[in-house]
């Protein structure tokens, strides 16, 4: 059995000095589209209109090529996409999924653009070079092979001033066989998971060495910095000519990019991680039930909003939503409720002076005196309300 999926392949892309200034010449153009159909809509909403559909944006992207006719540098299936991602971003903010739309700003930190792929404006050469509209031929470079048929690709310029580019392609794969198996999975904070077969899969170690440098640059970066502004503070009071901004100190900028790229680096191995950890789950059992995360009550505390963003269970939960798709496997999102302070043997729950505190690891239940490892048990419990 196979199933069609949609895929996104990254790749790094070394762009020439004329490339790059076409890149540029894109995202400015993308972002002056995308500021002007965001006024045209608050103001339409302003005065009593609604919404502006995808499609009628796209003729309204007409009338401002008209007007502005160096618009016509960039690729316009480019500025097309910018209205549906309008639309996308409206539509999110209409089911509460996200906030309002925000203006872009030139200082935004990583800018990108997303081309649609009509009649083989993208393509691949061979190996090492790639067709994309406007630039032309770029070579680039890429851990897996590009396969299937392109869709779309998104070029982005990363905050320590590499180009990469984005390729969604539509691929069959295989479905995964059934194993009849079921896991519920819990999630803590002292390790990445607990799964109802008795399984603790530890948080995220990155490389010490990596976590050091990182944390080196830093300081210097917030030394630095200080330094500088205190600098431009003397030359306001000074009534210097020209005042120099933060973007003039080479040294800031390099502590900067040094941070964006160990980041990068400790981004790229979570990612890493958290992949082949869902594929082993969605490939074990067919029923993954797992606790839902709920935002709202998770910001609210800041100390778990940390550990959550640290441990990555929000991009785990994606993972396993579309792997679970793609591979006909099933995913159950199950609401958090007593699912600690529940015996999964008995169903009984703990009386207010019998509440397991956070250090409780391990613990026996009073009525059925089944031994319970915390976390374990309180996969059990999500498992067992995902198939009651
Ligand atoms: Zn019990």
């Amino acid at each position: 059995m196979l199933a069609m999926v949609l895929r996104a392949i990254k790749a790094r892309i070394y762009p020439n000095d004329s490339q790059q200034q076409q890149a540029m010449i894109n995202f400015g153009c993308c972002r002056f589209v995308w500021n002007q159909l965001l006024n045209m809509q608050i103001e339409r909403y302003a005065n009593g209109g609604s919404f502006v559909r995808e499609f009628d944006m796209n003729l309204l992207i007409k009338t401002l090529k008209n007007e502005y006719s160096w618009l016509k540098q960039a690729d316009s299936t480019s500025l097309q996409q910018v209205s549906r991602d309008i639309q996308d971003a409206y539509q999110r903010f209409f089911k509460k999924k996200g906030s309002f739309p925000k203006f872009k700003s030139r200082r935004f930190p990583r800018q990108s653009y997303t081309s649609k792929c009509v009649s083989n404006n993208i393509k691949v050469i061979d190996d090492h070079h790639i067709k994309i509209p406007k630039i032309g031929v770029i070579s680039y470079r890429c851990g897996r092979q590009i396969k299937g048929k392109i869709k779309r690709a998104t070029l982005r310029l990363s905050a320590t001033n590499k180009f990469y580019l984005a390729i969604l392609v539509e691929v069959d794969v295989p479905l995964f066989e059934k194993t009849n198996q079921t896991v519920g999975i819990d999630r803590n904070v002292d390790n990445l998971i607990a799964m109802s077969d008795g399984t603790i899969v530890p948080t995220i170690h990155f490389d010490k060495n990596l976590a050091y440098k990182k944390h080196q640059w830093q300081k210097k970066l917030a030394r630095r910095r200080a330094r500088a502004l205190k600098e431009i503070a003397w030359d306001k009071h000074n009534r210097v000519l020209e005042p120099r901004n933060i973007k003039d100190f080479r040294n800031v900028e390099k502590a900067r990019i040094m941070v964006a790229k160990y980041s990068e680096k400790e981004r790229n191995q979570r990612t890493d991680y958290l992949q082949k950890l869902s594929t082993k789950i969605v490939k074990e059992f067919d029923l993954i039930a797992i606790e839902k995360l709920s935002t709202k009550n998770m910001l609210k505390n800041h100390k778990l909003a940390r550990a959550i963003s640290n441990q990555g269970w929000y991009a785990l939960q994606q993972m396993l939503e579309y792997k679970c798709k793609w591979y006909g496997k099933e995913l159950e999102l199950v609401p958090a409720k007593n699912t600690t302070q529940t015996c999964s043997a008995c169903g009984y729950l703990l009386q207010q002076s019998e509440k397991l505190t956070l250090d409780v690891r391990a613990w026996v239940c009073p009525k059925c005196h089944t031994h319970h490892i915390r976390d374990v048990n309180a996969a059990n419990n999500i498992l067992n309300s995902a198939t009651q």
